[in-house]
């Protein structure tokens, strides 16, 4: 009867750091004489002087602890898999004051075959996750929304992990430009939609996770029935419409949500909607105008930051799983990869808060219209912005009349393509220096995606500046070919 012994690495210096060893045996006391004929000092480490195996040492046969079964008379099969693990008195997970998102009873339904002992066996060393862990893992059904470069990463991490289920929500497809940051999706997938990549990347890595597809957008009216199901929801949308509304359907149905951003170099993780900590509400009370904050696609990314940003959200995943290790609950960390600098802030709830505060507010999803609170509704009585379209605008610069073309992008942006003829007023200045505008002919506002320059429009009305006003609609993104035929486009 051939058992593979797996060994713990704080028990390795016992067996010159080999991690596992074949035993032959048909009792876990043939298989300890085995394992002594090779490595005597092994015994040391597992038995005391009157040969009881050490408090410290658990052993288990696949999943189950010996002591369950008959001890060191327990008996062993061909293929079985044998598990020396260290619980350190005082440190292991049952005194630990956290809980798992995953009930006992859930746990105790899931069973390590010897497939997923092998699979698994790195997390089953780690005393911090170990049998009961990787159960809880495995039983557990993970929401992760918003497939772009940081979803990936989570899906990707929580699929090796071994996951039970993981349900992802997106209904974009992948872009060649999505590539640089990615980890899930290859050239190939160009395309198709982000949510069946997804699946199928996550089929390869893992084909003992199940995958649900959410291909469509999180609104009002879906998001509760889709996080129903779910133990913990990870954020990783890039807009603020979907993080207000996964932060207020996670704190009415009381589920902790992993929260990750990022920006250029930097990144930012915590844990939100626990009854102790606070949601996205309390962080951030109202989202910025529209326009304000650049997207990743006009800010750029590092390709290897969704990496570090992806894995901590995926890592507070997995200690809120096996309810074991420090959470980001009730604290934030932030990270300047570029110029290593890493800060803790504490995050407190707010007792105001209309969704999770004392006195609240609302208490249905119905309540709010998402999309008028971010403000991506025109008010009723607000002025519209008039668009201009980009043939229009090159027929316009063509003919020689005329115009005023204000370019928003920061400097890097306009490094890539320049804007020949166009004056350039960052929004933040925009007020202040409106004298260099006339306001007896039309200006026509520029930036990447079209959605900065009506930020820009809407500040020179508040500041009272009367003259004409365009937006070029799309932006540089969608019309610059059209502009600029002959320059290459996008260096
Ligand atoms: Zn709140």
């Amino acid at each position: 009867m051939a058992v593979k012994v797996l060994i713990s690495a704080s028990l390795r210096s016992f067996t010159d750091r080999v991690p596992e060893f074949s035993a032959e045996g048909s009792t876990i006391k043939e298989v300890f004489d085995a394992l002594a004929d090779q490595y005597p000092d092994v015994l040391k480490g597992v038995f005391d002087e009157d040969g009881e195996i050490r408090g410290y040492v658990n052993v288990y046969i696949n999943d189950k602890n010996i002591y369950s079964l008959k001890g060191l008379k327990s008996e062993v099969k061909d293929g079985d898999f044998v598990l020396l693990i260290p619980a350190i008195a005082g440190g292991s997970q049952e005194t630990d004051k956290r809980e798992s998102v995953i009930s006992k009873e859930r746990m105790k339904e899931v069973a390590l075959d010897n497939k997923q002992i092998e699979r698994y066996s790195n997390h089953l060393q780690l005393r911090e996750i170990n049998v009961k862990g990787q159960k809880r893992i495995m039983a557990a059904k993970v929401l992760v929304a918003g497939l772009g470069a940081l979803g990936g990463v989570v899906v990707n991490r929580l699929a090796a992990a071994g996951v039970g289920t993981i349900g992802i929500v997106d209904f974009d497809e992948v872009a060649v430009s999505n590539l640089q940051s990615q980890t899930t999706y290859g050239t190939r997938d160009v395309g198709r939609p982000k949510a069946a990549a997804t699946k199928d990347s996550v089929k390869k890595l893992n084909p003992l996770v199940n995958t649900v597809v959410y291909q469509e957008k999180l609104t009002s009216e879906n998001v509760e029935d889709i996080i129903a199901d779910y133990d913990v929801v990870v954020d990783a949308t890039d807009n603020f419409v979907s993080r207000y509304l996964i932060s207020d359907a996670c704190v009415l149905a009381g589920k902790p949500e992993v929260f990750g951003a990022m920006y250029q170099f930097e990144g930012f993780v915590t844990i939100l909607g626990e009854s102790t900590g606070p949601c996205y509400r309390c962080l951030y009370p109202s989202p910025p105008p529209v326009g304000l904050v650049p997207t990743c696609s006009e800010a750029g990314v590092a390709s290897p930051l969704p990496g570090v940003v992806g894995g901590l959200m995926a890592t507070e995943v997995l200690k809120l799983l096996t309810g074991t290790g420090t959470t980001l609950s009730g604290k934030a960390i932030s990270i300047d990869t570029w110029n290593l600098r890493t800060n803790y802030v504490e995050t407190v709830k707010d007792a105001g808060c209309p969704v999770c505060g004392k006195h609240r507010t609302l208490h249905h999803i119905e309540e709010i219209d998402y999309e008028d609170f971010c403000g991506l509704k025109e008010e009723p009585d607000e002025e519209p912005i008039e668009g201009i379209e980009g043939d229009e605008l090159a027929a316009r610069i063509a003919s020689g009349e005329p115009i005023t073309i204000v370019d928003v992008r920061e400097p890097h942006e306009r490094s890539i393509l320049r804007f020949p003829g166009a004056i350039t007023i960052p929004i933040g200045q925009l007020a202040r220096r409106q004298k260099e505008l006339d306001p007896g002919i039309d200006t026509i506002f520029v930036c990447r995606e079209g959605k900065r320059s009506i930020l820009a429009i809407r500040t020179l009305r508040e500041a009272g500046y009367e003259g004409p006003m365009y937006n070029l609609k799309g932006g540089l993104d969608t019309t610059s070919q059209i502009i600029f035929p002959n320059e290459g486009a996008w260096l």
